[in-house]
């Protein structure tokens, strides 16, 4: 059990109290006694005095008489004899008061010595004495009586004693009230003022009296403000984002939470906006972090600047930030802020005199139509501004329920197109590469197809773009590469050695693991590097550096012929034509169609000159027609691929059609 300081200090004040108490009685009991001697003795002097003067004053009984005056000064001198007596054995010879003519009862004034002079007082009605004298020569022998007045005793005792009380019972007891007030004022309360605030912090105690208490006080209320100082610090700190100053990702839920609450209190609506920097890796790469970071703060600050007091704006991420906006009247003036921020994020920075121009993409939810929860407003907004990024970036998007479904089916896609490698559902078609003049097949392009067992036939259209946007393309690209590998293998074997175009995607081809792969297949299947031809898109020198350049050569310098598919498609810039290693142009299916209008015969004609003269094998891809076909020979193209000729086909048809194509040339 643990007690309490009051409740300490109840008991020693307590026990104090008794221990006084005790002593006090003790000492009561003594005076009370003492007195009852007192009273006693002086009755015993009387007693004495008067036994004496009898004794020597009379010569017979009925000379007792004569000593009445003797016996009434003695009562009247002392208070406490109420009476005295002279007795001759039983008979009473002499009273002073004629109340007691009779002789009392012997035991009622034998004095017992065992006793205490208190309870002989109180005990005893009085108490004889005696009176020897010579009548002659006989002694003679009479008893003296005194009577005690009870009364006049029990009053002076008790006289005495309620002075002794004041003295010695009241005012113990008011000292140790006062200890008990001066204790309780000076340290019990103080000690429960302190353990409260060390308990619930609630109040600063005012300073206290005691030097060691105010000292433990203003040691406690120095600590507090300190752990208090720290706290808020550590709260900030918890909540603020170390790089922008803005609020964390944990600020933004505790404020959504809040937010949320209100809203849907007072049915209101708001905008949840994820905005994202376009290109910011870019920045990252070209001119690394310190400017990245910097680049980050200062959008941070201006983001901040742009918004109303009442909006709220967290970075969540890299560069990544998710604004709140309320208070609009329409989703047109709620445009016009966002339209506000991208102008204002749009300017050129200059960091570290490096000018920069960056763009955002943003992507907006609005509570409760679209989510009515963070995550809900946080998947909502994401998806709308991946729209944005898609939809070519610097722009906003509002998030539809349309935008969901489609995110759905792509995540489905995502995953099913992953199972389809494990489950072997993915095929390899094979379309002809034709001579224009000879119909001869010079060549096979490897074409995927993922026959899903519940979809029927998917063409690549369907997978390759979610393939290469989420890295998959790395993983089924290797498995086209031995595939086609195999493939060709099988062919040579069955005596049909024909060069295998490949299609390959830019982020593959960049994969550390490509090179190795292509090596190591050209090792363990025997297949002549001249046998394989990569095909590439523009995609590649978007980003023009010496890496990029370096693979393709090495692919050159190794034997394997390298195509540019899809050309024209792309942004085109002739000046890598020049720059990079590659064998072959494919001219892309929309000239092709265009063959007939002036302009697009110009574009075809040029681009087979200028492959003519660069050197290139010229390729044109699509030919669904007789008069494209005459026509492209006409301009001097060799090389197609294309309905006309052949569809691409499965591995038995495509065999079966080697055999037999004739029609294939013009
Ligand atoms: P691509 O490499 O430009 O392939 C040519 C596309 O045009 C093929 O479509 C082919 O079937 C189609 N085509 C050929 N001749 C004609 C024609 O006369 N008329 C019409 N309308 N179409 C014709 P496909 O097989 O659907 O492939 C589409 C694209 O998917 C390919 O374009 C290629 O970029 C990509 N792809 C296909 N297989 C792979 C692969 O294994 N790896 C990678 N990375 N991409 C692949
Ligand atoms: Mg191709
Ligand atoms: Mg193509």
């Amino acid at each position: 059990m643990r007690l309490s300081i009051k409740h300490f200090m109840l008991l020693i004040i307590f026990s104090l109290l008794g221990f006084l108490y005790g002593i006090f009685a003790d000492y009561y009991q003594e005076q009370q006694e003492h007195t009852a001697e007192v009273i006693l003795g002086s009755l015993q002097d009387d007693m004495s005095e008067i036994s004496y003067l009898l004794s020597k004053d009379i010569q017979d009984k009925k000379g007792v008489r004569t000593s009445r005056a003797l016996l009434d000064r003695a009562v009247s001198n002392n208070d406490f004899i109420k009476a005295i007596m002279i007795l001759d054995d039983q008979r009473v010879l002499l009273t002073t008061d004629p109340h007691y003519r009779h002789a009392p009862v012997k035991n009622a004034v034998f004095l017992d010595p065992a006793l205490s002079a208190q309870e002989q007082l109180s005990g005893n009605k009085g108490f004889e004495g005696f009176i020897r004298f010579y009548q002659g020569k006989n002694l003679q022998k009479l008893t003296l009586v005194f009577l005690f007045d009870k009364q006049e005793v029990a009053t002076y005792l008790s006289h005495n004693s309620s002075k002794f009380l004041i003295n010695f019972g009241v005012m113990p007891g008011l000292i140790i009230l006062l200890i008990w007030l001066l204790l309780s004022h000076f340290i019990i309360k103080p000690l429960e003022r302190l353990r409260q605030y060390a308990y619930y912090q609630s109040e600063i105690p005012k300073a206290l009296n005691l030097r060691e208490l105010e000292s433990i006080r203003s040691s406690m209320v120095q600590t507090f403000s300190r752990l208090d100082n720290e706290q808020k610090e550590l709260f900030k700190m918890a909540r603020t984002d170390s790089l922008s100053g803005l609020a964390n990702r944990h600020a933004l839920n505790e404020h959504l939470k809040r937010l949320i609450a209100d809203a849907s209190r007072k049915q209101e609506e708001f905008a949840f906006l994820f905005l994202d920097l376009d290109n910011f890796k870019a920045v990252n790469d070209a001119l690394g972090h310190h400017i990245g970071d910097e680049l980050l703060q200062q959008v941070a600050s201006v983001i901040a600047e742009v918004l109303r007091t009442n909006d709220f704006v967290a970075r969540v991420g890299g560069d990544e930030f998710v604004i709140v906006l309320h208070d609009y009247q329409s989703l047109t003036e709620l445009s016009h802020v966002i339209e506000r921020i991208q102008a204002r994020l749009k300017m050129t920075w200059v960091i570290q005199e490096h000018p920069i121009n960056i763009t955002s993409s943003i992507g907006i939810a609005l509570y409760p139509k679209d989510a009515e929860d963070m995550i809900g407003l946080m998947q909502c907004s994401d998806i709308a501004m991946y729209e944005a990024k898609k939809k070519g970036r610097d722009q906003h998007y509002f998030y539809t329920e349309q935008l969901n479904v489609t995110v759905q089916e792509t995540i489905a896609l995502d995953k099913a197109m992953r199972q389809a490698l494990k489950k072997d559902e993915y095929q390899l078609y094979y379309q002809p590469k034709v001579n224009l003049h000879s119909g001869e097949i010079v060549g096979a392009e490897a074409l995927i197809r993922w026959i899903s067992p519940t979809q029927g036939m998917v063409p690549p259209d369907v997978f390759i773009p979610l393939a290469e946007e989420n890295g998959f393309i790395v993983e089924l690209g290797q498995w086209v590469l031995k595939e086609a590998f195999h493939q060709q293998v099988a062919w040579k074997a069955q005596g049909i050695d024909l060069p295998i175009s490949i299609n390959v995607a830019t982020q593959q081809l960049l994969n550390d693991q490509f090179e190795l792969q292509l090596e190591s297949l050209l090792e363990d299947t025997g297949v002549a590097a001249q046998s394989i031809n990569l095909e590439i898109t523009e995609y590649l020198f978007l980003d023009q550096n010496e890496n990029n350049f370096n693979v393709l050569s090495r692919l050159r310098d190794r034997g394997i012929s390298v195509s540019l598919d899809d050309f024209g498609t792309g942004y085109s810039s002739l000046s890598y034509l020049k720059k990079f290693p590659i064998d072959h142009l494919k001219i892309d299916k929309a000239f092709v169609d265009d063959y007939n209008t002036p302009d697009g015969a110009v574009f075809l004609e040029t681009i087979v000159k200028m492959g003519q003269s660069l050197n290139m094998q010229v390729i044109a891809e699509g030919v669904e027609t007789e008069e494209q076909a005459r026509y492209l020979k006409q301009i001097g193209c060799i090389y197609y691929q294309g309905y006309f000729c052949s569809k691409p086909l499965p591995v038995e048809e495509f065999i079966a059609f080697y055999g037999n194509h004739q029609a294939c040339s013009v």
